[in-house]
């Protein structure tokens, strides 16, 4: 063997002894064979086998299965960010003629993606009510093929009745689908409720870190991630081990993380309540978010994300009061270790529950910072609001 030769070829080295606890990062685009006759024969793999990098690595499995245990399902589909999770299901459940339903304070962008993308090619979506429950199936036709659920929704946090609109939809042959990305697999799993697919944005408490971005969907029966697969295959669409490699890091802490966030939201969405420029606070675990018995039957656990209405005229010096922040910074997303704090325009995105409030709107974002300097640099923010 030449040195040209011995440059592209790694010497084979023992594994034996070695045994980590952390999860190896696999990449690859091309799967090699260790003969012509599997190589041919490759296509009988399937989507749990290895024929190519863009369908799957050992340590996107890994992941894969992780999230499917946690979710009690039967396969789990990684996707490059959470709104690539909604649009994929859209896409491979939903043909010209068909029908989706979008609760009202479904997160921005799967609103947009249904009215730019789906409407122009003939797919139609209808925007319901999120409290609605088992009245959803007054919106059903014969032409509904999905029913989109995220609980609690973006922004206004209105928690929906899951188990009763999915029975509903059950019972008129419509999938389901739950954006459960603030309530995560650690404090709801609409999979146990009979929903068919479930999407996480990994990007958010999963990750954790606010260095990645990714998506999973989780499905309760192998042929609906069959079909996905195809899909993502047909379009080119796979995720990075690399990306996966830090979620994987990010889901080890994810439990202590949510506990944490979940019990200074709670103090602090109660807290804020008390607040001179406050009109009201949007938090599940309060008995005045809609839907809070809800939350309390089906969750009873919080994340770390809620809104905050300003008493209109509060906006006056807010811009100058929110950069003069010192601990919490300004920015969209959240799930990582850094508070955020960000101004949310509702009213545009609203239209069958209309958004009256004339107050700003905040949405917080609680991270791992000490709760005193959090505390302190919030209530800071607030009295900068007062005049
Ligand atoms: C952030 C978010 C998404 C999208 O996740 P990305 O990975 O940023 O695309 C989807 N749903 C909800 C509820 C979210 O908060």
């Amino acid at each position: 063997m030449h040195d040209l030769t011995r440059c592209v070829h790694h010497p084979a080295v023992s594994q034996e002894g070695f045994s980590s606890l952390a999860v190896p990062t696999y990449r690859a685009s091309t799967i090699v064979y260790p003969d012509a006759e599997s190589f041919s024969a490759r296509g009988k793999r399937g989507f749990d086998g290895y024929t190519y990098g863009l369908h799957g690595t050992p340590t996107t499995r890994t992941l894969e299965a992780q999230i499917t245990q946690l979710h009690g399902g039967v396969r789990t589909v990684l996707v490059p960010s959470g709104q690539a999770a909604a649009s994929m299901i859209m896409l491979t459940f939903l043909m010209p003629g068909d029908c989706v339903l979008i609760p009202d304070n479904v997160y921005g962008p799967v609103r947009y993606f249904c009215a730019d993308y789906l409407k122009p090619r003939g797919i139609e979506y209808k925007v319901y009510d999120p409290l609605i429950g088992a009245g959803i199936s007054s919106l059903i036709d014969d032409k509904t093929k999905l029913v989109w659920i995220e609980s609690p929704g973006s922004g206004t946090m209105e928690v929906q009745d899951v188990p009763a609109i999915i029975q509903a939809a059950k019972a008129r042959g419509v999938l389901t689908a739950c954006d459960n990305t603030w309530a995560t697999p650690l404090l709801f799993k609409p999979l146990a409720h009979g929903a068919d697919f479930v999407v996480e944005a990994l990007t958010k408490y999963i990750g954790g870190h606010s260095d990645l971005l990714l998506g999973s969907i989780t499905v309760s029966d192998i042929e609906l991630r069959q079909r996905i697969k195809l899909v993502l295959r047909d379009m080119g669409i796979g995720v990075s081990p690399d990306e996966v490699a830090l979620a994987l890091r990010g889901i080890e802490t994810m439990g202590v993380r949510l506990r944490h966030v979940g019990r200074v939201s709670e103090e602090f969405a109660q807290a804020l309540q008390e607040s001179a420029v406050v009109e009201r606070v949007l938090h599940p675990a309060l008995p005045s978010c809609p839907g809070h018995e809800l939350w309390k039957r089906d969750m009873g656990g919080s994340a770390g994300v809620f809104s905050v209405v300003l008493k209109p005229g509060a906006e006056a010096n807010l811009k100058r009061a929110m950069t003069e922040l010192r601990i919490f910074a300004i920015g969209a997303s959240w799930g990582g270790t850094r508070s955020l704090i960000a101004t949310t325009a509702l009213k545009e995105e609203r239209t069958v529950r209309p958004w009256t409030s004339a107050g700003t709107v905040l949405r917080i974002s609680i991270g791992l910072e000490d709760e005193q300097d959090l505390w302190r640099d919030l209530s800071e923010m607030l009295g900068k609001l007062e005049h």
